[in-house]
């Protein structure tokens, strides 16, 4: 499978190639070639495939002969090694838990699978890689779990000192071996220059093979189309459409069910949940796209006012060269089939309890705007089964959740165990100079 960018269709890459680059040089986004429907054999087959079988026979559809079947099949075997449980609130609405992996977040699906497709195509290669990645907390989580002792690869996490929460924190900093990380004394914004200063630097890549871990990266984004097949899979192929509903924050999630979509899954429509950030529901709306600096809110994984993946989904319906102007048969394509929808932080408190109150269930703020747009959009549509993504496991944002519940919840042993651990991280500012000097001291 070839690789296009969003802002160049004639530019493409190979499978290797688009991973450890991350960005095209035009700066788009690269998107597969071909978008198949996958084969009336699997969806026959479907029912009885495990969560993993469906992992490899997706991959091996997109993926073609890029990785060796074996390999391939290994490789996403061990990557999808937890479950994504679908439990019913009621006959109507049901969530997808995407929190079973090491971070408690679904971004475990996609770091778990870059890592290992980055140390296939690593393989042979006697000089180590480098992952520099900044995080503002959950992606700095699920790429350390991701990529822990995957062999030649090291992974620098540069994060912002006392602005994530002490537990992400931990995530970072308590693993060792191969993941290190980089306090940096500053704002997110301040990691993020220092690692966009790292990949300009031409003396420094000379000598240092780095790369990159962030949520555009392509193979962050196919994991995330497994499990759309998964719960239609548990929901079953006979009763109501189908609908799912995304909490969105750079939109890989809702990116990657469009994907699942056009491989052939009959997806009814798209729900886009946000908080206060709420371009891309705008945009639905107006047909005009305004990104914006972003406003904080309890839903803090979806705190993003100029949504990275926004490019794929426009892509995806007709906006072949990303540089023209948009055209308004892009905004028609899209609306049809996506409906956006906001909520502010109280709407969203009052959701967290109600879905409590109503079917004993505890959602985490990101599932709660979820809950939200899903039921303001079955009032209209009503003989549907609607289905939300629970991006995160409750606890990890225990402080908001307790507060909004009034009681303790649980936090699941692997998280706890975490509190424990000794931190570890390395002391920095702002500056480039040393963070580069400490590069070179340690893998030169
Ligand atoms: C990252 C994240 C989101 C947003 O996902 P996108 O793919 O960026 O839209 C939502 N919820 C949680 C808990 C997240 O960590």
């Amino acid at each position: 499978m070839k690789f296009y960018s969003t802002n160049d269709s004639t530019h493409t890459a190979d499978l290797a190639t688009a991973i450890f680059r991350g960005l095209p040089a035009d700066n788009g986004l690269y998107m597969p070639e071909r978008l198949d429907p996958l084969p009336d054999s699997f969806f026959r087959d479907l029912p009885d495939m495990s969560f993993a079988e469906i992992g490899f026979q997706v991959s091996k559809h997109l993926l073609g002969d890029d990785v060796p079947e074996e390999d391939l099949k290994e490789l996403v075997y061990d990557a999808i090694n937890f479950p994504a449980p679908v439990v019913q609130l009621d006959d109507k609405r049901s969530v997808l838990e995407l929190f079973h992996g090491p971070s408690l977040a679904f971004k475990d699906f996609g770091a778990r699978f870059m890592s290992r497709l980055m140390g296939h195509f690593n393989k042979g290669n006697d000089k180590q890689l480098v992952i520099l990645v900044a995080t503002s907390g959950d992606t700095g989580g699920a790429v350390a779990a991701g990529f822990y002792k995957t062999p030649g690869i090291e992974v620098v996490i540069l994060y912002p000192k006392g602005k994530v929460s002490l537990l992400q924190e931990k995530q970072l900093t308590t693993l060792g071996h191969n993941i290190h990380a980089l306090e940096v004394d500053g704002t997110f914004d301040d990691c993020q220059a220092i690692v966009k200063k790292a990949f300009l630097d031409q003396e420094l890549r000379s000598e240092l093979r780095l790369s990159s871990a962030n949520s555009i990266n392509i193979s962050r984004l196919i994991p995330q189309s497994f499990y759309y097949f998964e719960a239609y899979k548990q929901l079953g192929a006979d009763g109501d459409p189908v609908a799912f509903c995304i909490p969105s924050g750079n939109f890989g999630n809702l990116t990657a069910g469009l994907l699942a979509q056009r491989m052939g899954l009959p997806v009814h429509h798209f729900i886009a949940a946000t908080n206060r950030n709420d371009v891309v529901p705008e945009f639905l709306a107006t047909g005009k796209y305004i990104p914006r600096p972003s406003v904080a809110t309890i839903s803090n994984a979806m705190d993003v006012g100029a949504p990275s993946n926004f490019a794929r989904m426009l892509n995806l319906y007709g906006h072949v060269n990303g540089l023209d102007p948009l055209s308004p048969s892009t905004h028609a394509a899209m609306k049809e089939l996506i409906t956006g929808y906001a909520y502010g932080d109280a709407a969203t408190e009052q959701a967290v309890k109600e879905v409590e109150e109503r079917f004993g269930y505890v959602i985490d703020p990101h599932g709660a705007v979820g809950y939200l747009a899903l039921t303001e959009w079955q009032q209209a549509n009503p003989n549907t089964r609607g289905v939300v993504l629970e991006t995160a496991h409750p606890s990890k944002f225990k402080p908001d959740v307790e507060r909004i519940l009034g009681h303790e919840i649980e936090v699941p042993q692997r998280l706890a165990e975490m509190e424990d651990r000794e931190k570890v991280a390395t002391q920095v500012g702002t500056d480039y100079e040393p963070v580069k000097e400490w590069l070179k001291a340690k893998y030169l």
